[in-house]
């Protein structure tokens, strides 16, 4: 009798910290030095330069060139990336110019001019602020999108820049192709804005504590914005938002963050909010040792729980082995909930990152059944005007021109005076490179009348 197989094969895989001195630039740095979050800061590589400096001749110069392209004329954020990242891309060896290039970390951190499509490099309706949380702006940082929930940008920073950031209008320094949005407050004046919205608004009960990251906000005004939040009463959940969780894990693990996280936790128990902490990982080869310490003392420390919502790429993790990989490392190595995985955000320059929206549905079909069903994460699109979607909760599609519409059930802070806003169907596009040829003339047809 024969035996098929199974579509995906689990097998434990336990996590492991790739040798950080396989890189030249770094073949003499100390296991004191790699979990000191000071020295992982310092080192970062911000620019072609460093990192050609870390890579030594292991990648060849037309890499280089290639990124110098990238970043004088495409790239929507700038270079910054700690060594704990670039320890995980080529994670089992040393690094070749091929390997480098295929790396799926490398592929959304250090992204390449060649990388991106020459055809459709953006889609014609990819704005900077695409999910408009800027328009939704109730003090400055503040989005009130939602009706019981509010988004706090506390500053515009992170330990690490992704290529793909949807918030890519703020967060990160300005590059030649994307002069950034300024926050002009003082850090003192933003925050207690957001505390004083917070406290005319009883009706928010959730806030989201984001940026930027807030590995980024100084402890001690970290600290002392969390506990003014938790003298909300009305305020039931707090959301931490670092990626650096992953990025930067030596960050959460130093001892005035962890005491202080602890302080945080111990006040957000007895008044009965729920604290999170919210990290963003895209593959499994992020996930190493490290990363599940810092995760594992934030949860005895008394953190209710972390969770991960990625987001699903082109080349990074869009296949059903790739996110099960990952999942079942985030839930069984980790000990981080995989929660979401967001599409891949409007914004420019990212389409050969995007996927399809039925390319999503497959994915969230193909990954059903294997996780427990609480870890399973939700595949979400993030609808410009009406907010996250499951993926099946398409209205209606164009699979040919690659326009499928959305409704919502709520009015968002813009909303206010549009009675027709609950029975609009909203508009989210496909990449257009992967259209029927149909589709795709039908788009080069728009393109031409607009340039005409
Ligand atoms: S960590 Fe988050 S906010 Fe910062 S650059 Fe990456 S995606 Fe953007």
């Amino acid at each position: 009798m024969t035996h098929a197989e199974q579509p995906y094969e689990y097998r434990r895989r336990e996590l492991v910290e790739p040798d950080w001195t396989r890189f030249p630039g770094w073949r003499d740095a100390t296991r004191e030095q790699w979990e000191s979050a000071q020295w992982q800061r310092v080192n970062c590589v911000k620019n072609v330069k460093q990192l050609r400096a870390v890579l030594g001749d292991l990648v060849d110069e037309r890499f280089f060139a290639d990124l110098t392209a990238d970043q004088e004329r495409l790239a929507t954020m700038s270079m910054l990336v700690p060594p704990q990242m670039i320890n995980t891309m080529v994670p089992d060896t040393e690094p070749t110019t091929d390997t480098f290039y295929a790396d799926p970390i490398r592929r959304y951190m250090i992204p390449v001019a060649s990388d991106r499509r020459a055809d459709w490099p953006s889609h014609p309706y990819a704005t900077r602020d695409s999910l408009h949380e800027h328009d939704m702006w109730v003090a400055e940082g503040l989005t009130h999108r939602y009706p019981t929930k509010v988004l706090a940008e506390l500053l515009s920073t992170c330990p690490q820049y992704c290529g793909h950031c949807t918030r890519m209008d703020l967060v990160g320094n300005s590059t030649p192709a994307i002069e950034k949005l300024k926050l002009t407050l003082k850090p003192v004046d933003r925050f207690e804005a957001h505390i004083d919205y917070l406290r005319g608004h009883p009706e928010v009960r959730d806030v989201v504590v984001s940026g930027g990251d807030v590995a980024n906000v100084p402890w001690k005004n970290l600290e002392a914005y969390l506990m003014r939040l938790l003298g909300i009463e009305t305020i039931r959940d707090i959301r931490l938002a670092t990626k650096a969780l992953m990025g930067l894990p030596q960050h959460w693990l130093q001892p005035e963050v962890v005491e202080g996280l602890e302080r945080v936790a111990r006040t957000a128990r007895r008044r009965g909010v729920n604290l999170a902490i919210h990290t963003h990982v895209n593959h499994v080869q992020s996930l190493t040792p490290l990363v599940a310490r810092a995760t594992a003392t934030a949860l005895e420390v008394g953190v209710r729980d972390v969770r991960n919502q990625g987001v699903l790429m082109r080349g990074v993790n869009a296949t059903t082995t790739d996110l099960l990989d990952l999942c079942f490392a985030l839930q069984g190595e980790a000990g981080i909930l995989p929660y979401y995985f967001y599409m891949c955000d409007m914004i420019p320059n990212a389409e050969h990152w995007r996927v399809a929206v039925w390319q999503a549905q497959q994915l969230q079909h193909d990954i059903m059944g294997y996780l427990p069903g609480y870890a399973t994460p939700r595949i979400v699109c993030d609808v410009p005007f009406v907010g996250k979607r499951w993926v099946h909760m398409v209205t209606a599609y164009d699979r040919e021109r690659g326009i499928s519409y959305w409704t919502k059930n709520y009015r968002t802070s813009i909303e206010a005076d549009d009675v027709e806003a609950l029975s609009k169907q909203y508009p989210y596009y496909d990449p257009i490179d992967g259209l029927p040829e149909a589709g795709r003339k039908w788009w080069a047809k728009q393109d031409d009348a607009e340039a005409a």
